[in-house]
């Protein structure tokens, strides 16, 4: 099974489909709340970044899950002019787009079912 909790660029393609069509303006940023890995042409200020046990470069996320450069008030990238690569590859719509969008929307049901118990 694919692993949806880090950014992919690759060709792997995910059979799940989102219910809703992908529209960055209406999203809840929910690719930035995936693992962003850093390469050595990203240059990004080190207060937005951390280091995994394993020693991998990433981006670092904030308590609530979202990436620590992702504006909270108006659920966009506050560094967009200069965000890492991988970022600028993830595709609205595509593949992995559909699917953290679709594992997302049944996370939020299970939560509001939880809170409704
Ligand atoms: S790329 Fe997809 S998951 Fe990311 S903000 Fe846009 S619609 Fe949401
Ligand atoms: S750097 Fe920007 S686009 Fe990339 S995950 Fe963080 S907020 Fe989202």
């Amino acid at each position: 099974m694919p692993d949806h909790s880090t950014r992919h660029t690759d060709g792997i393609q995910p059979r799940r489909k989102a219910k809703v069509a992908a529209n960055c303006s209406t999203c809840e940023a929910v690719c930035c709340r995936l693992t962003v890995t850093l390469g050595p042409e990203d240059n990004i200020p080190s207060h937005y970044t951390t280091y995994l046990p394993n020693g991998v470069h990433v981006m670092a996320h904030g308590e609530d899950g979202w990436c620590v450069a992702m504006d909270r008030t108006r659920m966009n990238c506050s560094i967009y002019e200069n965000r890492p690569t991988i970022c600028r590859r993830f595709v609205m719509g595509g593949p992995y787009c559909n699917a953290i969008r679709s594992d997302y929307a049944k996370q939020r049901s299970r939560n509001i079912e939880i809170t409704l118990k």
